[in-house]
């Protein structure tokens, strides 16, 4: 399949695919978001060699998850609800939107009915929007800090997540990259011993994914860029 791309005309989606991997850094994972995309096109990268991809609806993942090969890792990367967590608690590989204690709580409850552990990032607000959904800082703190979280046994906090203003304003969108960053090595440093896991900063996308990376990205999550300008805009 050919995608429409300002710069990547006429690009397939394996070439897509197989630039992106050779353009990232070692210690850098793509995440092919796959969202709005049908099962014959995520195939597609599949056959280039991606194997995780990320959606934003927990019913949209749910109906494409059994459709598709039993190695790809699904990663939750939409604003979820508690109500949604069970339908796909038996496969996702991490859930990264993790943006409030009440949805942890949902998601170690449907891991424990699932006999799982699921790996999860806590989504940490950095843009100047208003709109994005995530955690400040001292939100984190407490959430780590309570009791609750810490009899929680069925999931493990791999790390933070975080989507920056959309603005053409590179020296914005750097700037937010580097507070994830800080707020990355601030909760490790304050509630994460060395062998917990806790080292993942999830941030870049199509447009921004390569200041992400000089500021410390270990995952870029890119739709556009592989599978062209999405219809649905979400
Ligand atoms: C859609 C989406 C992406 C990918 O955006 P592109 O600009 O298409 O690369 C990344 N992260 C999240 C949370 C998204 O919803």
């Amino acid at each position: 399949m050919y995608v429409n791309l300002p710069g990547a005309i006429y690009m397939t989606i394996p070439d897509n695919i197989l630039t992106l991997q050779g353009e990232l850094p070692a210690g850098v994972r793509l995440i092919a978001v796959t969202k709005t995309q049908s099962v014959d096109r995520i195939r597609e990268a599949y056959a280039a060699g991606q194997r995780i991809f990320g959606e934003n609806k927990a019913r949209e993942m749910e109906e494409k998850h059994p459709q598709l090969p039993p190695d790809i890792e699904w990663h939750m990367i939409g604003h979820l609800q508690r109500n949604k967590v069970k339908y796909i608690a038996g496969f996702v590989s991490m859930i990264q939107s993790v943006d409030s204690l009440e949805l942890l709580t949902e998601i170690n409850l449907q891991a424990i009915k699932h006999h799982r552990l699921i790996d999860c990032l806590l989504q940490i607000y950095i843009a100047a929007e208003e709109t994005k959904f995530g955690l400040g800082l001292d939100e984190a703190r407490h959430l780590l800090m309570s009791n609750e979280f810490k009899s929680m046994k069925n999931v493990r906090i791999r790390g933070v997540m975080g989507i920056a203003t959309f603005t053409n304003d590179i020296d914005t969108v750097r700037k937010e990259f580097r507070n994830l960053s800080a707020t990355f090595r601030l909760l490790r440093d304050n509630f994460f011993t060395a062998d917990s896991g806790f080292n993942e900063i999830s941030m870049g996308m199509s447009d921004d994914y390569n200041i992400a990376i000089e500021e410390g990205s270990t995952m870029v999550r890119i739709g556009t860029r592989i599978f062209g300008i999405r219809e649905r805009k979400d």
